[in-house]
């Protein structure tokens, strides 16, 4: 029986950024995001959640969404995308 906290990486999307717009702050077109699944754990519980980033790698803005219901990682995916457009 193991009691240990850790970090599993579940996904990464940086690259596949065509939908996302440039950045509304720099106007750089580096932009990205990624999502990872965290889980994390100790003596009464486990918790495991989403924690996806969508910013810009130029000034560093940018957002964080995590989702700790299950949801598929597209769902967080696009939320990431809607917030990041809607701001641009
Ligand atoms: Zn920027």
């Amino acid at each position: 029986m193991q009691s240990q906290s850790g970090m599993v990486e579940y996904d990464c999307f940086i690259g596949a950024n065509m939908e996302l717009k440039s950045c509304p702050f720099c106007g750089s077109e580096n932009v990205g995001k990624s999502i990872h699944k965290i889980h994390t754990s100790d003596d009464t519980q486990h918790i495991t959640y989403l924690s996806g980033w969508v910013g810009c790698y130029e000034c560093s803005a940018g957002t964080t969404i995590r989702k700790y219901e299950e949801v598929d990682y597209r769902v967080l995916e696009n939320e990431l995308i809607e917030s990041w457009n809607r701001r641009a």
